[in-house]
């Protein structure tokens, strides 16, 4: 069934013409479901019985059910899974830090981009999410925190699925959260993460989206490169930083440039000096995701003075940067970490 939270306005506003309802409905409906957060039919009393029924027949209210909730040790993360009408299973993170209720969200069932340190692509892509799917992530979360008096403030896609790839869905949901008689979340506190998707980041200039772009680089050379994300192969190095800075110039947002550190692979200080030289000119801040675990892999985080010396090597040229300290890699809901599950698996099997 059709999710409600696929639906922008105007889709509404045709439905209900088409059966001859008065337009003035649509803004009753949004506003128990946005405003509300009334997730059922039957109790949006101001609605005729017929109506309603003619809703529930057509679109759902709970595209996503809640199978289970796990909190990290440290009270930071929380981990929810969920379940989609089809059966499968899907993934988002509340990460709590002080001044931030930030959802990472999935786009798809598993991921085609098969990262060499990545669980989610282990099994390749599933299937996509649609928007209303999305959208349904952040809302059941949104709601999870309303009980504490609590919004989320902050939305990144990068949980499970490589965004560009669901493009249609991904901007549909984006639309809906960012519309301002819907979810009122602004652009501004989204950031859409990417394996590097030349054609998508281009459909994303061409679009009028100005959410907050992040480049998953994670090598300095396309050879490296290439060596840790297939996606490299088909979308080079020189050509995928170009895409990424029409984007900039047109959005006017700064990039993230995602540089997930493996010891022994990409940590040495001249791969830091060479992620220095290429990003020199660019409006850039590169986050360091120290790697986290994943079953299965025989990569290895580096230490805690091997992050610090390679973050030291990019402030000295000049070079912003931030370091992802992990959070959630008790309960796998760290980056990198959210892996397949059917249904029937065990929590923790991948
Ligand atoms: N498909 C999108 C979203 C992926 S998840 C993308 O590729 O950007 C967000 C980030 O976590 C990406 O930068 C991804 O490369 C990184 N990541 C994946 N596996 C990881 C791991 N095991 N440890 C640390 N970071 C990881």
């Amino acid at each position: 069934m059709l999710p409600f939270y696929s639906l922008l306005p105007e889709e509404l506003e045709a439905w209900l013409k088409g059966r001859g309802e008065a337009s003035f409905r649509a803004g009753q409906i949004m506003n128990w479901v946005y405003q509300q957060r009334v997730v059922d039919w039957g109790a949006m009393t101001n609605l005729p019985a017929s109506l309603r029924s003619a809703l529930a027949e057509w679109a759902t209210l709970a595209p996503l059910s809640e199978v289970s909730r796990e909190e990290s040790g440290d009270g930071e993360t929380m981990k929810f899974l969920f379940a989609l009408p089809d059966g499968k299973r899907v993934e988002s993170v509340l990460i709590m830090s002080p001044d931030r209720r930030t959802v990472c969200v999935s786009s798809q069932v598993g991921c085609p981009a098969r990262c060499a340190f990545c669980a989610s692509g282990k099994k390749g892509l599933i299937r996509n999410l649609s928007a209303g799917e999305i959208v349904a992530q952040i809302f059941h979360i949104d709601h999870f925190l309303r009980q504490g008096e609590e919004r989320v403030s902050h939305l990144v896609f990068m949980g499970m699925g490589e965004p560009l790839e669901n493009f249609d869905a991904v901007l549909r949901s984006i639309q809906i959260l960012n519309h301002p008689d819907l979810f009122n979340f602004s652009q501004r506190r989204i950031t859409l993460s990417t394996v590097g998707v030349i054609p998508g980041i281009d459909r994303l200039t061409a679009s009028n989206l100005k959410v907050n772009l992040a480049l998953s680089l994670h090598a300095p050379s396309q050879a490296l490169r290439q060596k840790l994300i297939p996606y490299a192969k088909k979308y080079p190095l020189k050509e995928l930083l170009e895409a990424v800075d029409r984007y900039q110039l047109r959005a006017g947002r700064d990039v993230t440039y995602e540089y997930t550190l493996m010891a022994g692979i990409n940590d040495a200080k001249e791969h830091a000096d060479e992620l220095a030289i290429l990003l020199l000119r660019r409006q850039a801040t590169v986050n360091i995701i120290p790697y986290n675990p994943v079953p299965g892999l025989r990569l290895k985080r580096p230490s805690g003075e091997a992050i610090e010396a390679f973050r030291a090597v990019l402030t000295r040229h000049g070079i912003v940067n931030t370091c992802r300290y992990t959070k959630g890699v008790d309960i796998a809901a760290a980056c990198g970490q959210l892996a397949l599950r059917e249904e029937g698996s065990l929590p923790m099997a991948s």
